[in-house]
């Protein structure tokens, strides 16, 4: 039994990137509290399988092949989704690629910096605009969440590009927090710390990193899929109907040690 204020019984969730990782353990949960979920990835066959793992939820669960860096396939995957579902409630922008670490800043190639500017800040982008432009004209409000990164306020050595793309977002949520407030729709970021997923296997796998990192997070293990489920449902549903503009740091305790 779902408490009321958590319920997203008849709502609908786009999550961007949200056929593995992290994006998967949004829609997961938003499924299991009651909201019909679009799912948008670059892979017809990763979408397919997040599909088949949502079908035990009972929820509608669409999916649709767009690349967020192309503005024309996210307005073309916005107006499948509405004709799909209806509807979007809330938005989550979380689709993103990580930097491809290793190479100096003095090294780095402006190829590379827009490779990772061109997803996780022009997608974002794309996707929060169709998304304010459909519940401004719609009503009734709505929620916008970015996927951020512990990077974003870290030094990210290397990842200067990932740095500012994930500074960007939290900027970008806090200034659209203020815009939207009158129409009653909040936007917020999620900044994870170091979550198992694909972006992180190479690292995580990694003894020399792995020794480095584990002990100075408090809670003694890496971050799973499954641990941005409560954030997801928490940020979509009316228990926070009065949260906005803020960014929600979940690394189990990294950050403070
Ligand atoms: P992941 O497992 O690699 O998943 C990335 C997701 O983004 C996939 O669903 C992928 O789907 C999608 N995607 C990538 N490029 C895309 C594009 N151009 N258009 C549409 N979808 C695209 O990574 P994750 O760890 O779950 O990361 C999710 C978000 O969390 C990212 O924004 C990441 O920066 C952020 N984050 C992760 C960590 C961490 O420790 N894992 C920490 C901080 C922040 P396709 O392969 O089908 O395109």
């Amino acid at each position: 039994m779902i408490p009321k204020a958590f319920d997203l019984s008849g709502r609908v969730a786009l999550v961007t990137g949200g056929n593995r990782g992290i994006g998967l353990g949004f829609a997961q949960a938003l499924a299991a509290a009651g909201a019909d979920i679009a799912i948008w990835g670059t892979s017809a066959e990763k979408n397919a399988a997040a599909r088949e793992q949502l079908a035990a939820t009972g929820r509608r669960v669409e999916t649709f092949v767009c690349d967020v860096g192309d503005e024309a396939a996210v307005e073309a995957a916005f107006a499948a989704t509405l004709a799909a579902l209806g509807r979007v409630d809330g938005c989550f922008a979380n689709a993103g690629v990580s930097g491809r670490g290793g190479k100096s800043f003095t090294e780095m190639s402006s190829e590379e910096w827009r490779r990772v500017m061109r997803v996780n800040l022009d997608g974002a982008f794309h996707t929060f605009r169709a998304a304010a432009r459909h519940m401004v004209e719609r009503g009734g409000g709505g929620s916008l969440v970015g996927t951020a990164s512990l990077a974003a306020i870290h030094g990210a050595a290397r990842s200067e590009h990932y740095g500012a793309t994930k500074g960007a977002m939290i900027s970008m949520v806090r200034a659209m927090a203020v815009e939207f407030a009158r129409h009653g729709i909040r936007a917020n970021a999620v900044l994870p710390g170091w979550i198992e997923t694909d972006m992180t296997a190479n690292a995580i796998g990694n003894e020399k990193f792995a020794g480095n990192v584990l002990p100075r997070i408090p809670l003694r293990r890496w971050g799973r899929p499954q641990d941005f489920g409560g954030i997801a449902v928490y940020l979509m549903s009316d228990a926070s109907a009065y949260h906005t503009g803020d960014s929600l740091l979940i690394d189990g305790g990294y950050s403070l040690y």
